[in-house]
């Protein structure tokens, strides 16, 4: 709209961007995982909210979108057998990184997560990695049948012998959705988990997720920073396969998109388990909003960085 742009509007096909959107279509791994289908139309639905959502140049934090480019490198093709699906994405996403890009991948389930961190590791052989998992749960589950899932992504990334568990924080997990052996599990690989109820408070969730971001960057290179959407409440995040009553609220989670789009290290984003079959609209705009709020960060860091 003639002076009124939207996101949308600055956003340019293919992958030579500065942050690349990439959208991962399937709900495979979210079926073997037991939980209810639909992500797979997440891509295309967040696609249809950007068009209705994020001034790129927001005079209230006074950050214009119009100083990084942002590129959308379209999906992954939908329709493979999940394994093809897994490494057509880490393909995709490490091609990405080594041109240069900052990915940012919607899915579609929380199994992208795995294929996404080995593509990071793939691409940065030589760099130290870090992970943060921001999730209700711990996805440390084991593989069904063989076959990875919607929770086995963390438990495959801490058995690979290129990661350590001393780079990994789980964050926003909630206790009354994680088993005793799990947490066992990812403390004993020296993994840290921050339980929901210890960044509940006040602005707290914003401040730790900082806190986090900085003491995983003492120690590495490059971060990958990995988004549960069902870490938010489900009265402010219906539309996801797993719902929580508690969790993050919004305004938590676009403080944190921006925090991982301003820090110089974050390298990777993915966003995973927006399912628009259980709710479309709300739940759109908020991720999308992530989205937003993340590129708004990015622009912020190449700003600091001139
Ligand atoms: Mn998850």
């Amino acid at each position: 709209m003639a002076g009124d742009p939207g996101l949308a509007d600055i956003i340019e096909k293919g992958q030579d961007g500065q942050v690349v959107l990439l959208g991962f279509p399937y709900d495979t791994g979210v079926e073997i995982n037991g939980g209810r289908v639909g992500a797979r139309h997440g891509p295309e639905k967040f696609r249809s909210w950007m068009r209705r959502y994020g001034t790129p140049d927001n005079p209230e934090v006074n950050i214009d979108l119009s100083g990084i480019t942002i590129a959308d490198a379209g999906d992954i093709p939908a329709g493979l057998p999940l394994e093809q699906s897994h490494t057509a994405l880490g393909e995709k996403t490490a091609s990405i990184i080594q041109n240069g890009g900052l990915p940012f991948v919607v899915g579609g389930g929380n199994d992208q997560s795995w294929p996404n961190a080995c593509a990071l590791l793939d691409a940065k052989p030589d760099n130290l990695i870090g992970v943060i998992n921001i999730d209700a749960h711990l996805d440390v589950r084991l593989l069904n049948d063989g076959r990875a899932h919607s929770g086995s992504s963390f438990r495959l990334l801490l058995e690979d012998s290129r990661f350590s568990g001393s780079q990994f924080i789980e964050f926003a997990a909630q206790g009354s959705q994680v088993s005793r052996e799990h947490a066992d599990y990812v403390k004993e690989k020296g993994g840290q988990i921050i339980w929901y109820t210890e960044v509940s408070r006040g602005d707290a969730a914003a401040e730790a997720f900082r806190n986090a971001l900085g003491r995983l960057s003492w120690k590495c290179d490059s971060l990958f920073v990995s988004f549960d959407l069902d870490s938010i409440r489900a009265s402010e995040a219906p539309g996801v396969s797993c719902p929580g009553i508690m969790g993050l609220r919004a305004k938590e989670a676009f403080q944190m998109a921006f925090a991982a789009g301003a820090h110089p290290k974050v390298d990777l984003f993915d966003l995973s388990e927006y399912n628009p079959v259980i709710e479309e609209e709300h739940t759109g705009r908020l991720a999308v909003g992530i989205f937003y709020h993340f590129c708004l960060g990015v622009a912020s860091r190449r700003k600091a960085a001139s």
